[in-house]
């Protein structure tokens, strides 16, 4: 069976390594020496000044609307996970949805103006698949019309633009360690930012709030993670390189055999000057027609690629009604992450590839 992913595990030795300070220190959780050390080895491996583990990427999106202090309207992508979405939600801010650009499926910069009204507090953009959102022209937006942003960045852990880390954008961006994500703390996330002000809200906002044993900064919520976890982190850490290597590679095989096989997809468009990080490989068929056959080909051979992002955000049965937005639903219907990770073989991506081929024919 292939999985679109599978999680990276370390050797068993090198996290049971760790543990053994677990036992011996007695320390499980609340900001033990294996967090620390591991904030600390992530934040000099992104190049950001300010870096938070948190317990998962969804606390991170909602500490981040807190931090911020977000009220009404917050503009945002519908093509993402729907964490994006319920985040605002549950902060009880109103999401407005921009459609998306066609060729990198990251929110439409040049249409968010058009949807800023006098109760817009923030722009919260993903940058999906580890893509890069046009970062200079929402800067500007967010600057004369005085909004916050944030960027949802789980997947977009090691990318660079213009060769420093992408996470220096925006007032805040948020990270997601999950199992899934190509690197992983098991459960977990992370929130970066350049502002010390707002780095000290979010330090106190993940430990409820506390300011000491006995007083409190302000209102907070459990947004830490554990030793354990921690431990993960640390193990996972060295092959972040290899991770990262490997799925270049077996991106770059899917190219040269759809190339090869004259496989006709769309493929999403990295800007210029990005050090991508590979973190899916979508592909957009000409019609949801051809990617439901193609998908239940592949599955018929064991093999789930999955519908990354369907559906369309929003369409959300909470949300009642919004406005429809061509492109994002138009791509939503058709595309799918096709299988994507260290260990996969090139074989396998061939045989892929090649049941691609059969149902493709043109
Ligand atoms: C995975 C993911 C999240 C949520 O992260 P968790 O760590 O699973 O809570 C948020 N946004 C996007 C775009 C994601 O892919």
């Amino acid at each position: 069976m292939i999985n679109v992913t599978k999680a990276f595990l370390p050797p068993f030795e090198e996290y049971v390594k760790h543990l053994k300070g677990v036992w011996d220190r007695e320390h499980l959780t609340n900001h033990g020496p294996l967090v620390n050390e591991l904030e600390e080895k992530i934040k000099s491996y992104l190049g950001v000044p300010h870096f938070y583990f948190l317990n998962n990427g969804t606390v991170a999106l909602q500490i981040a609307i807190k931090a911020l202090e977000l009220k009404g309207e917050i503009i945002t992508t519908p093509f993402s996970y729907v964490a994006t979405t319920s985040s605002i939600v549950w902060e009880n801010a109103k999401p407005v949805f921009v459609d998306i650009d066609p060729g990198t499926l990251t929110i439409d910069a040049s249409k968010i103006e058009a949807a800023i009204t006098k109760n817009t507090s923030a722009i919260l953009a993903t940058h999906v698949y580890g893509i890069p959102c046009d970062v200079e022209t929402i800067g500007g937006i967010a600057k004369r019309h005085k909004l916050k942003v944030i960027y949802d960045a789980a997947h977009a852990f090691g990318v660079k633009y213009k060769n420093a880390s992408l996470l220096n954008y925006g007032d805040i961006s948020t990270l997601s360690f999950h199992a899934t994500k190509l690197y992983h703390t098991v459960e977990g996330g992370g929130i970066t930012t350049s502002d010390d002000l707002l780095a000290h809200r979010i330090s106190y906002m993940r430990n409820f709030g506390h300011k000491g044993q006995e007083e409190f900064w302000g209102v907070g919520i459990n947004g830490k993670n554990s030793e354990f976890h921690a431990a993960m982190g640390l193990s996972n850490f060295p092959y972040i390189g290899p991770i990262l290597e490997s799925r270049k590679k077996l991106s770059e095989t899917y190219d040269r055999l759809f190339e090869e096989m004259d496989i006709r997809v769309q493929r999403p468009v990295i800007p210029a000057q990005v050090e991508y990080n590979h973190a899916y490989y979508p592909v957009v068929f000409a019609s949801e027609k051809q990617l439901l056959e193609v998908r239940d080909s592949l599955n018929a051979s064991y093999i789930y690629p999955r519908r990354y992002f369907f559906p369309a955000l929003n369409t959300l049965p909470y949300l009642g009604k919004t406005k429809s937005l061509p492109v994002s639903s138009s791509i939503a219907s058709r595309v799918l992450c096709l299988p994507l990770y260290y260990g996969l073989s090139p074989d396998s991506v061939r045989q892929i590839c090649a049941i691609m081929e059969k149902v493709l024919k043109y």
